[in-house]
């Protein structure tokens, strides 16, 4: 009997902190980093008879938002009390919303949207030493500044069928709320947190099957491990016939161990009520004018642009559209005026593939000391064979290094194509006869034994040498 193929079905749930001046309800500023519980006041310390204020500006990019992942926007929308204990919600409940949220249905590439919804934030939590131990006892040290910082959560529908394609959508989401400029999406430093939502079904099954929450993770690469380690543990579980249970989980990157944090919450536990201090969100023709005004390019329609305009392909357009601020570099390199000029898809593919490809993770090209005039103009020397490919290669590394002017490191280096004929041919034939045998088994009509003689002139040429040019004078000498 064949075993059942199982399809994962992923939903996500992301925490985006707003970039705004002051707090959600209250006229505190956010906090970077300032001494602890320096950024308070009553409201969002949750002392008795303090009344909070619904942040203007954050509607205004929940606006946005909205209208970025195409949601219906809700004329009026509510805030709810979501209660329950935690040293990190002074007040017992977190102010949010719940079945009138600010925005509905939508969808961002091939994911749906479900809603998006403004909240605050909880205080932050540090477990203080190895063994969460200070003093000789257990110790957690909570800072109220991030307190009451606003927060819009996205929720997916569960669209998603692979933990790849969850970390790329991911990723189109926060080049999207970058662009918007609502928010730092800075996952190391938590403005931008994912929760994933797995289960597996058999594959061609329409019904869900049972899921668990995946929490908090702060990186795409822990986001994919995580997801691949759970779909690896449920598929084990139903293989083995048992059922998954509905819970809550924590992924530990260091080990890839995944662990329980509770059992499935539900919606019920919280008591869930209308927030008796707080108006309605009546959002007004103004409001919905002034977030329109402020959009700003989309990703998507930034692709079709490049596209048009330097005549990219697709899949290069798409690439740098979606990806960081890849597309504001090219935007930035394909303007400089360099001589001579780089053509734009040689340019998209040195930036794609090349430039990307020395960079660390995480290491944005515009962060990088390779200015983006440097790189267009490296691009249009070897695009006009001033320089070798295999010579701008080594520019390249030298500018990552060091940064500088890419004809500069030519000059300085002796990197210049070789222009004198006659040389290379020479050197073609001293490849030749150094490796007879390669010669031999070319002209007996295996063409890939030339590598040894091409090598032999690149080293000789230390790359210079146009490797078009060299094969074709190998040919020539070899009568091949
Ligand atoms: P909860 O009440 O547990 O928060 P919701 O129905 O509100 O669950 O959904 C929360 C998130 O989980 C959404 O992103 C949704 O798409 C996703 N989700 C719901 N059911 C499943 C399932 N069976 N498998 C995977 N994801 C799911
Ligand atoms: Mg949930
Ligand atoms: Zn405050």
């Amino acid at each position: 009997m064949s075993e059942v193929e199982y399809e994962a079905v992923i939903g996500l749930e992301i925490h985006v902190q707003l970039s705004t001046q002051t707090k959600m309800f209250c006229g505190c500023g956010l906090s970077f980093g300032e001494p602890p519980n320096t950024r308070t006041c009553p409201v969002c310390l949750g002392l008795p008879g303090a009344l909070p204020v619904a942040n203007e500006m954050a509607v205004h990019y929940g606006l946005m938002i909205g209208l970025a992942l195409g949601c219906e926007l809700a004329p009026r929308s509510i805030f709810h009390r979501k209660n329950y204990f935690y040293p990190d919600l002074p007040k017992g409940y977190q102010i949010s919303q719940y079945d009138e949220p600010l925005c509905k249905g939508g969808r961002l590439g091939e994911v749906r949207i479900h809603r998006v919804h403004l909240e605050e934030d909880a205080a932050k939590l540090t477990h203080v030493g190895a063994s969460g131990r200070i003093h000789g006892s257990d110790a957690s040290i909570v800072d109220f500044n991030r307190g009451g910082t606003p927060l819009a959560e996205i929720v997916t529908e569960p669209d998603i069928r692979s933990a790849e394609a969850a970390a790329d959508w991911l990723r189109l989401l926060r080049v999207t709320l970058r662009r918007l400029g609502v928010s730092d999406v800075n996952m190391e430093e938590g403005s931008l947190r994912c929760d994933a939502n797995i289960s597996l079904r058999p594959a061609g099954s329409e019904q869900l099957g049972v899921k668990t929450e995946l929490k908090n993770m702060n990186s795409f690469r822990f986001i994919e491990r995580g997801i691949k380690a759970e779909l690896a543990r449920q598929e084990k579980i139903l293989r083995a016939g048992e059922r998954v249970i509905q819970e809550t989980l924590h992924f530990d990157p260091n080990s890839g161990r995944i662990t329980s944090l509770r059992s499935k919450e539900q919606a019920h536990d919280y008591r869930y009520f209308p927030e008796p201090d707080l108006l309605p969100i009546a959002i007004s023709q103004q409001m919905l004018d002034r977030a329109r005004e402020a959009m700003p390019e989309l990703p998507a329609a930034m692709a079709t642009r490049l596209e048009q305009e330097h005549g990219l392909s697709a899949e290069s357009a798409e690439l740098l559209a979606f990806k960081d601020e890849l597309g504001d570099y090219f935007e930035a390199a394909v303007r400089e005026p360099v001589d001579p000029q780089a053509p734009p898809q040689a340019l998209a593919n040195w930036l794609i593939t090349d430039l990307t490809g020395r960079l660390g993770e995480g290491q944005a090209p515009l962060q990088s000391r390779v200015e983006p005039g440097a790189l267009a103009a490296l691009v249009g020397l070897v695009a006009a064979k001033r320089i070798s490919v295999g010579a701008g290669r080594s520019v390249l590394d030298k500018l990552v290094a060091e940064g500088g002017d890419p004809v500069a490191i030519v000059e300085a280096e002796g990197l210049g194509a070789m222009s004198d004929g006659d040389e290379l041919a020479g050197i073609v034939a001293a490849a030749i006869a150094a490796n007879a045998d390669a010669a031999e088994r070319v002209k007996a009509g295996n063409a890939k034994a030339v590598g040894p003689i091409v090598g032999y002139v690149m080293r000789e040429t230390k790359g210079r040498a146009d490797g078009g040019e060299v094969n074709r004078l190998i040919a020539q000498q070899l009568g091949a």
